[in-house]
Parts: structure tokens; C-alpha cells; sequence
């Protein structure tokens, strides 16, 4: 029987990882395994921050030659894995980042195990936890860090520009050069896509938010600021279809459908965030802990990461439909090995 398991392996798991490992709790960490399935929904061993190409904003990863750092921390297999940096890369990538977090997991003494949790029992313990191998874990606390994915438009064009002008987080990617001073799109209509919009306008003075009805599902007081907002233009009853570009600029435009029979409409943009929400990786755990109404684990202690259930504990982002940050991950990843010491210590 496990003292710990953690299941996720973004920067929350590996986090808890160090803790628990330092602690010595000789944490087993499952990070989710490589499927078709995983892949159409973007939720794959590493995480979300794993996806993206440049993180600026991952204190300690100032621009810099990483080169040698990287050959000294990271096992030559694992780094032959690590998709080619792009050659115009000055800090670290979405990759090398939690490649690194996870090899300072592993040197405490984190044992990892490819699987996917698809059932777990926290009727008795110890807690059961189910792969979808077949094995069965069993351990006396869990720390639930599974994440969140975004959510996309579906439209193979998009596909085409993640990284080139399609992002899913304007607090991650807005202040990147490409999007600087240079007319931008937010698609969604609510409360997260005015935020979005209206962070962009710190880094340009022409962002667009289109929206599919003739109003948007924000709260009243924030709607207001954007419709009011000199930098912002609502295009209203208007769904993306293409989003248009070239391999040397990335995005160029997009083609908008109307919802209400007008002729699509070409519009001349540099970037689209999509802000259309996000979905917890909670599947496994309905009926089994408390969740909010959008599905993300409930926290009912401010500031603990625990659970609905005693001994489980949770971190990043399948908890946080509101910060959504690398670092916010890692930080509570830190909380729930805390928690998750004190409650053995407490046995
Ligand atoms: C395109 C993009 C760019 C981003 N850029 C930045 C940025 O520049 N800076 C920044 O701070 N943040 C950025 N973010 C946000 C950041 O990536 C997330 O906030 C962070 O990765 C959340 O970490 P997490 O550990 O909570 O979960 P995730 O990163 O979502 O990882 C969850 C892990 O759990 C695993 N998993 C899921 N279900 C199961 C299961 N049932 N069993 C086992 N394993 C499971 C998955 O395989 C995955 O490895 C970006 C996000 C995206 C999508």
C-alpha cells in the first residue's frame, strides 16, 4: 500500500511530487497515458504547459542560453523526447519547463507510472484507485491534480495555428511579440472572454470580441465595461468558420459566419484567443467527491486543498476554474503535499 498517490503530471503533480518525495512519503505519481482518446481532448502525460511552445511568465526562466543546463538536468532519453525548440525561443519552452520540474520529482525518489485512473473507491480505506491497464493502487491519500483542458472551436484551421497565433490563454500568450500592437480577436461571451479582451487591450488598442448571440452571458457589470471599453468592438451574432494565415505570419484573419443568415464576413486579425471555457478532467470522480457546478473538485476549506473526502487532496487547475496559471498549479501542488504529510502525520 502507497502513503501517497498522486494522479496528473503537470506542473501541480510534479510539485506535489518533490514535496512528497523530500518528505519521504515515496510518492507514486500516475501521469496519464498516451491515447487517441487523450489526445483529441489535449490532456496528455505533462500537461497543459506541455502544449505550448514559450512560457515567459515561469519565475526563474529569464531569456537565456538554457542549452547546457538542460544537458546537465534532464537524462539524454528523456531529452531526445522534447519537441526541436523554435530557433527564435529565448527563454524556456512549455516542454523543457515541465520536463525539468519532473526530473527534480524523479531525483527525490518519485516513482511514475503510465496509466490512466478511470475509477476510484474512497468508501474504505485504504483508497482504491483504478487504471485503465486493469491495475489496481491502493494507498492511505491521494492527491488529485488531473487538470483541465481548454476548450477549442473545433475547426481544423485552428489546429493548424495553436502556437502561431491561436491561444487558449490571453495572461499566458498576450504579452508575446507577435500579438503586440496589432488588431485581435476574443471568441466567447462571457465573464473569462471579456477579461481576456480586456487584457489584451494592455498590449494593442484593437481587440474584438465576437460573439454568437446579441448578447453576452457575462455578468451585467462586466459586460457593461466592455461594451463601453474604447479598445473593445463586440461583433455580435458571429461564429469563427476559418481562421486564415500562412506558415510565415501565422494567423492573418478569419472568416465569420453569422448566426442570423448575413454573409460571412472576412476580418483582418493577427490573433484569436478562445475563451469558451474550459473542461475539469473530473470524469472519474463524479458521485465519488464533491464538485462544483461546473465540474472543477470543491475545495471546502479556504486555502487547504482538501477535499470532500478525508485524506484526498487536490491541486491546479481540475480545482481552479479562475487562475489557470503554471505557477498557481505548482504553488497548491506544494499546498496538497503539505496537507497530505500533515493528515499522515496526524493518523
Ligand atoms: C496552450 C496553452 C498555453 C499555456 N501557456 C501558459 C503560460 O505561458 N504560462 C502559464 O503559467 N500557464 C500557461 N498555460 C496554463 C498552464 O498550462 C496550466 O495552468 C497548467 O498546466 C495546469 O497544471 P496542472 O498540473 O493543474 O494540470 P495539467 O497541466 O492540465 O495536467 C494534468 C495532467 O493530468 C493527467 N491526467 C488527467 N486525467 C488523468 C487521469 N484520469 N489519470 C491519470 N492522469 C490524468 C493529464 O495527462 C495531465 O498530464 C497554458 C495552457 C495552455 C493550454
Amino acid at each position: 500500500m502507497e502513503k501517497t498517490i498522486i494522479i496528473g503530471s503537470g506542473p501541480a503533480g510534479w510539485t506535489a511530487a518533490i514535496y512528497a518525495a523530500r518528505a519521504s512519503l515515496s510518492p507514486l505519481l500516475i501521469e496519464g497515458a498516451i491515447t487517441h482518446e487523450n489526445q483529441e481532448k489535449n490532456r496528455l502525460p505533462m500537461g497543459q504547459i506541455a502544449l505550448t511552445t514559450e512560457v515567459e511568465n515561469f519565475p526563474g526562466f529569464p531569456p537565456g542560453d538554457l542549452s547546457g543546463y538542460l544537458d546537465s538536468a534532464i537524462s539524454k532519453s528523456r531529452k531526445n523526447m522534447l519537441p526541436p525548440r523554435v530557433p527564435e525561443l529565448t527563454g524556456v519552452s512549455g516542454p523543457e519547463l515541465v520536463e525539468l520540474i519532473r526530473a527534480q520529482a524523479v531525483y527525490f525518489g518519485t516513482r511514475v507510472i503510465s496509466d490512466d485512473i478511470v475509477e476510484v473507491d474512497f468508501s474504505r480505506l485504504p483508497y482504491r484507485l483504478t487504471g485503465a491497464t486493469g491495475n489496481i493502487y491502493e494507498t492511505q491519500t491521494v492527491i488529485i491534480a488531473s487538470g483541465a483542458s481548454a476548450n477549442y472551436l473545433g475547426l481544423e484551421s485552428e489546429n493548424r495555428f495553436k502556437n502561431r497565433g491561436v491561444s487558449a490563454c490571453a495572461v499566458c500568450d498576450g504579452a508575446l511579440p507577435r500579438f503586440r500592437n496589432k488588431p485581435l480577436a476574443v471568441v466567447g461571451g462571457g465573464d473569462a472572454a471579456v477579461e481576456e479582451a480586456e487584457y489584451l487591450t494592455k498590449f494593442t488598442s484593437k481587440v474584438y470580441l465576437i460573439h454568437r448571440r446579441d448578447q453576452l452571458r457575462a455578468s451585467k457589470i462586466v459586460a457593461k465595461r466592455a461594451m463601453e471599453h474604447s479598445s473593445i468592438e463586440i461583433l455580435w451574432n458571429r461564429i469563427p468558420e476559418e481562421i486564415l494565415g500562412n506558415d510565415k505570419d501565422g494567423v492573418t484573419g478569419l472568416l465569420l459566419k453569422s448566426t442570423v443568415g448575413e454573409p460571412v464576413k472576412e476580418l483582418a486579425v493577427s490573433g484569436l484567443f478562445v475563451a469558451i471555457g474550459h473542461t475539469p478532467n473530473t470524469e472519474f470522480l463524479k458521485g465519488k467527491l464533491d464538485l462544483t457546478e461546473k465540474g472543477f473538485i470543491a475545495r471546502p476549506i479556504p486555502f487547504r486543498t482538501n477535499t470532500s473526502v478525508s485524506g484526498v487532496f487536490t491541486a491546479g487547475d481540475v480545482a481552479d476554474d479562475y487562475y489557470r496559471q503554471a505557477i498557481s498549479a505548482a504553488g497548491t501542488g506544494c499546498m496538497a503535499a503539505l496537507d497530505a504529510e500533515r493528515y499522515l502525520a496526524s493518523l
